[in-house]
């Protein structure tokens, strides 16, 4: 049986894959229980919902054939990049069809010498930089989950990443798209030379509810000549909090400035033999990046402010080699702490640099009150913050603990003057908590975009706006009640 938007039912399973079958062909149609417990959440495993069936589209066409019978037959229909999304964007809230862009991961065009690249929607991030790095550039957005996620997740989410604070989000990068609408048509926006920024502004960052993005034509930077990277250990997570700020308006403008707390250093240290000195309560990693002689220079400038705030070592890389080792701790951090429970929940949100100290007092309390462990591992530089839960969903009341939480990071970040979120969206996660930053007149506002896009209820239904139809009866079965 398949679930409407209203709870109604539309179609039998069988027909629904019978029908996707002769849009696309059966070799590109998943279903099944396996398959509907893979497909039930992202990597926010909190709330999950199994859909009726994924397809896994290898053409723009495909995509709008899929898009078009789900908007006649009013089936709900979700986009999916590598379902490494930390809000539940892509999970299936009402069921339905799983849109799944794995398939769509060619490179398609690029010029060098105008500084661009047209790509499918499913490739991983980091192939953009594999691809082009031999030629002198790469795609600056790197998102921590860059070996595994896509473009078109990237765009959805409008995702940033340790070099965030001196190069941007994905929206600074981004020229232009094709996407497929909620109606099925297909439309161009931007190009390789841009254009349509007002348009492309709204579609980055939509997270999946006004269409999706197949094609997307992304700038191409170059290769800094010369790059600086450093780990610089602190005894107490405040004097290392402290140096961020000092680091923040010394000047020089750093390529990352990452923190991760012991928490999750012992976890890094079990599981890839890295050492760090007795004693270490946080550990920064500083980048500098620019023109020959000026990347070094400035690091050197940031190592000084590091000792005069007490750092008790410094590793700074010798060749690249070193650097990748260096960047071990931050790039691996988060798969490490499955060492420490059997379920991690990463938690987003942004403030001023300077309540850093503060910020990160409030998160340790809130987790001992809420009987949870928690690790801090985030971009520093620019106040996102990225408090990770971990705990045992299986325990009583396990999950209840980490959503009461969350809430309290939100108010906290609210409290000191941030934001909701800083790169990992609202999903479902954080749809009721967007209530507490934006009054009644700006969230309709932004639900018009939606009817801007002509993008029905079958379109991503419940994520972003609070309160979408048909969504708020089923929120508590996406709570455990999976299958
Ligand atoms: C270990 C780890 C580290 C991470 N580090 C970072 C980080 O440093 N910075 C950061 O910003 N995020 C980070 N994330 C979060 C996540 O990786 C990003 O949000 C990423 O952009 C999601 O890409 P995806 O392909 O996995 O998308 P999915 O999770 O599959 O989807 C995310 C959202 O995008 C929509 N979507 C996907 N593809 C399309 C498309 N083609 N068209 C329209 N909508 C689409 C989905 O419907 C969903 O709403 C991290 C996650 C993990 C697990």
């Amino acid at each position: 049986m398949l679930l409407g938007y209203n709870g109604e039912v539309v179609d039998a399973s069988s027909q629904l894959e019978n029908s996707l079958c002769e849009l696309i062909g059966r070799e590109s149609v998943l279903t099944g229980e396996a398959v509907r417990r893979v497909y039930s959440s992202d990597a926010y495993t909190v709330e999950k919902y199994p859909p009726v069936a994924v397809v896994l589209p290898r053409t723009t066409e495909e995509v709008a054939s899929v898009v078009r019978w789900c908007t006649d037959n009013q089936v709900p229909f979700t986009p999916r990049g590598a379902g490494t999304g930390l809000s539940g964007g892509a999970m299936p809230a009402l069921g339905g069809v799983v849109i799944s862009t794995k398939k769509l991961n060619q490179i398609l065009d690029h010029s060098f010498a105008d500084e661009w690249l047209l790509t499918q929607s499913g490739i991983a991030n980091l192939k953009i930089s594999q691809f082009t790095q031999p030629f002198g550039y790469h795609f600056a957005p790197d998102p921590s989950s860059q070996s595994v996620s896509t473009i078109g997740g990237n765009i959805a989410m409008n995702s940033g990443g340790p070099h965030t604070l001196k190069y941007g989000v994905t929206a600074q990068h981004v020229l232009g798209v094709r996407m497929v609408l909620a109606s099925g048509e297909i439309v161009t926006i931007g190009g390789p030379c841009g254009g349509d920024e007002d348009l492309i502004s709204l579609i980055v960052g939509s997270e999946g509810t006004l269409g999706l993005v197949t094609e997307a034509w992304v700038r191409l930077t170059p290769n800094p000549e010369e790059i600086g990277t450093a780990t610089l250990c602190f005894s107490t997570v405040e004097a290392a909090s402290q140096c961020v700020g000092t680091m923040v308006r010394s000047g020089v403008m750093p390529a990352a400035l990452e923190m991760m707390d012991h928490f999750v250093l012992s976890a890094v240290r079990a599981s890839f033999d890295l050492e760090y000195i007795e004693g270490t309560a946080a550990m920064l990693l500083v980048e500098t990046d620019g023109v020959a002689g000026q990347a070094i220079a400035d690091l050197e400038i940031l190592l000084q402010i590091g000792r005069d705030h007490g750092a008790i070592e410094i590793k700074v890389a010798a060749n690249s080699a070193e650097r990748l080792k260096l960047w071990t701790a931050r790039k691996k951090g988060v798969g490490a702490l499955g060492r420490l429970a059997p379920t991690v929940v990463t938690h987003d949100g942004v403030i001023p640099p300077s309540r850093l100290p503060e910020m990160l007092d409030a998160v340790y309390a809130i987790a001992t009150e809420e009987g949870l462990g928690v690790a801090n591992i985030f971009h520093a530089g620019d106040g996102n913050l990225h408090p990770i839960f971990y705990f045992d969903e299986r325990a009583e009341g396990a999950i209840e603990a980490v959503v009461r939480a969350g809430e309290k990071i939100v108010e906290k970040c609210l409290e000191f003057g941030g934001s909701v979120t800083g790169e990992h969206g609202i999903g479902v996660e954080k749809v009721d908590l967007l209530t507490r930053m934006f009054d009644a007149e700006s969230l309709e506002v932004h639900s018009c975009m939606r009817l801007v896009f002509e993008a029905g209820a079958e379109c991503n239904p419940c994520k972003v706006i609070p309160n979408s139809k048909g969504c708020i009866e089923h929120k508590m079965r996406w709570r455990g009640v999976a299958t």
